[in-house]
């Protein structure tokens, strides 16, 4: 059996893992980690080499001695730093020890003008790329010292090779580390643009998300318009046709002609409402901006709806001061709010009142239109507020009305700041609120 590649693969797998190294291992340990086996190869190589310096044998035996700590170190390293990586954090601690064992080889290996201080280039740019420019200028500063050193002790003067030897090694341990920081500046901004990418990622999700429902919600609005629209142009339609049926029959004709004329005002009032909401949603409406004085809307509002509502058979209410704070909006807008739910109070009321009152509260106006009428259950209190929605007896029919009217007037109203509230239960009649902030500077200046 051929086992040959199958021990390759297992090799190369081997290796590849070990170069990986451990998966929890902190981001910033990797080249630590790394260098385990680059200090295998290195001690590969300078063992073979130490033989080719012709060394004396308790030299070589030295050397080989350092060797073997070395080995021993490297196993130590790989045996901490998947344990207590913390220990390799700044770096120092690995420095002094290769740091320590470089020189040891040196000075054993026949001093720092034998190739073997070679050997320093590599555990200067190790560290650098490792640690950054402090531990590595603080190996390099070590290494000269020890240069120098050297020469003192063995009396000899400084000469050109312990110049260049220092010179190149601190270019070297320069260049290293200011590779190594170009290298983390660009990591940490692929890491910022990463981050920059995920938000928007996030942003445009939401954003995908928001398109998809208004374009829902579209649909349904169009779909909805279009089936309001059907109902009076088909009755409006097919009237007319009949009425041609008729020529001689005036009181069918007056009878057909009236509700072709309440068809086509539905009809117009469908289409203003909508013109409405469309203007208020797009933020196509042009509102006015001025200080309004509430009492004089709502005393307007009541001298309009009073005679209606006692004509129909009911009691109005006004409890409006003379001395309400004056608000900011536009007058016609708001004014539209409160004719709005006071026809609805009449629409929806068959017996009892309808009230109008206004008070403040704080800093906040409350204007509330109340009725004995029909009222709503509590599961229809947020629905009554969408668009084209239409609650009530289902044996009295649909009632007259667009179903727009509540939604115009929470967009009004919230247009202003304020919030329109309902407080209502079948047969116990309806209490819309409308809270609007007061116009706190027109207050200032009034007083
Ligand atoms: P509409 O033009 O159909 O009245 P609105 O948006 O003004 O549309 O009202 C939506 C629905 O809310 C009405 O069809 C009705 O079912 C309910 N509603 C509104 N006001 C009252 C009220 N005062 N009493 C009872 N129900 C009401």
């Amino acid at each position: 059996m051929n086992y040959t590649p199958s021990v390759l693969l297992w090799l190369r797998r081997t290796v590849a893992a070990e170069w990986q190294g451990p998966a929890d291992l902190p981001r910033s340990l990797t080249i630590e980690w790394r260098l385990i086996a680059c200090r295998w190869v290195g001690m590969l190589a300078v063992g073979p080499a130490l033989l080719l310096m012709h060394l004396p044998i308790e030299r070589l035996v030295g050397a080989y001695v350092i060797l073997l700590f070395g080995a021993a170190y490297n196993v130590t390293v790989r045996w901490y730093l998947q344990r207590q990586p913390a220990l390799f954090a700044n770096g120092y601690l690995t420095t002094a020890a290769d740091t320590l064992l470089n020189i040891s080889m040196v000075l054993v290996g026949g001093g720092f003008d034998t190739p073997l201080s070679n050997v320093l280039f590599t555990g200067t740019i190790s560290v650098a790329m490792r640690y950054g420019y402090g531990p590595a200028m603080a190996m390099t500063l070590i290494f000269t010292i020890s240069d120098v050193l050297e020469k003192f002790v063995v009396h000899e003067p400084l000469d050109a090779d312990v110049a260049f030897r220092s010179g190149f090694l601190v270019i070297t341990t320069l260049l290293a580390s200011y590779l190594r920081s170009l290298t983390i500046k660009a990591e940490v901004a692929l890491h910022d643009r990463l981050v920059e990418l995920q938000r928007l990622y996030a942003d445009l999700a939401v954003a995908h998300q928001e398109l998809l429902s208004l374009d829902e919600a579209k649909t349904s609005f169009l779909a909805n318009v279009s089936h309001e629209l059907r109902t009076p142009l088909t009755s409006i339609r097919a009237f007319s046709e009949i009425l041609q049926n008729y020529p001689n029959d005036e009181s069918t004709q007056q009878e057909f002609l009236q509700i072709i004329t309440a068809e086509s005002e539905r009809l117009t009032r469908l289409v203003n409402d909508v013109l409405d909401v469309t203007k208020i949603e797009s933020g196509e409406m042009e509102w006015r901006d001025e200080s309004v004085d509430a009492a004089t809307l709502l005393d307007r509002c009541a001298r309009t709806f009073a005679p209606v509502v006692e004509q129909a058979g009911l009691q109005f209410e006004q409890q409006v001061p003379r001395d309400l704070p004056p608000i900011r909006g536009d007058y016609d807008r708001l004014q539209q709010v409160v004719h709005n739910l006071l026809n609805n109070a009449m629409k929806f009321t068959s017996q009892g009142w309808i009230s109008l009152r206004a008070w403040t509260v704080a800093d906040e106006l409350h204007i509330v239109v109340a009725d004995t009428g029909v009222g709503i259950a509590a599961r229809d209190h947020e629905r009554v507020f969408e668009k084209f929605q239409q609650v009530g007896d289902a044996l009295t029919g649909k009632p007259k009305g667009t179903g727009l009217g509540l939604t115009i007037c929470r967009d009004i109203v919230a247009h202003h700041g304020g919030r329109l509230m309902l407080d209502s239960q079948p047969s116990r009649g309806s209490t819309f609120t409308i809270v609007l902030p007061v116009d706190a500077h027109q207050l200032a200046l009034a007083a």
